[in-house]
């Protein structure tokens, strides 16, 4: 069922304080925490707490929502004093998508290039 926790969703174990996780922002309906495996000096995922498998899924059933985690991205940035950044949504294995829970990642801190690989 769309949002609903998923008994085998790794960050619907974080959500759920199961799993540990380097929690930095939290609301009524999202999470943000530190990346385990940074790739630059900030990199911090934002995540809706109702579990979508991806940003495509969450901006179709649930767009306040997603709304919510873009508001969370730049709460993030702010509070990391971030001038510029990238947001990234990887979605399907295609474009590196791992964790099948809906995420943004923020990255900043280091100079980007684009195009990404
Ligand atoms: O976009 P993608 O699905 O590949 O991103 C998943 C991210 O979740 C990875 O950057 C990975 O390092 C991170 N992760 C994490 N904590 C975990 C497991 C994965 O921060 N316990």
């Amino acid at each position: 069922m769309p949002g609903e926790p998923q008994d085998d969703c790794l960050f619907c174990e974080i959500v759920a304080g199961r799993v540990p996780a380097t929690i930095v922002r939290e609301t009524d309906t999202t999470v943000a925490f530190r990346d385990i495996n940074p790739q630059a000096p900030t990199h911090v995922l934002v995540i809706p707490k109702a579990h979508y498998a991806n940003a495509a899924e969450l901006a179709a059933g649930a767009p306040e929502i997603a709304a919510d985690v873009l508001r969370e991205t730049k709460a993030v940035a702010d509070e990391e004093k971030l001038d510029s950044y990238r947001l990234v949504f990887n979605t399907g294995s295609g474009a590196g998508q791992t964790v099948w829970h809906a995420h943004a990642h923020v990255l900043g801190g280091r100079g980007l290039q684009w195009p990404p690989g």
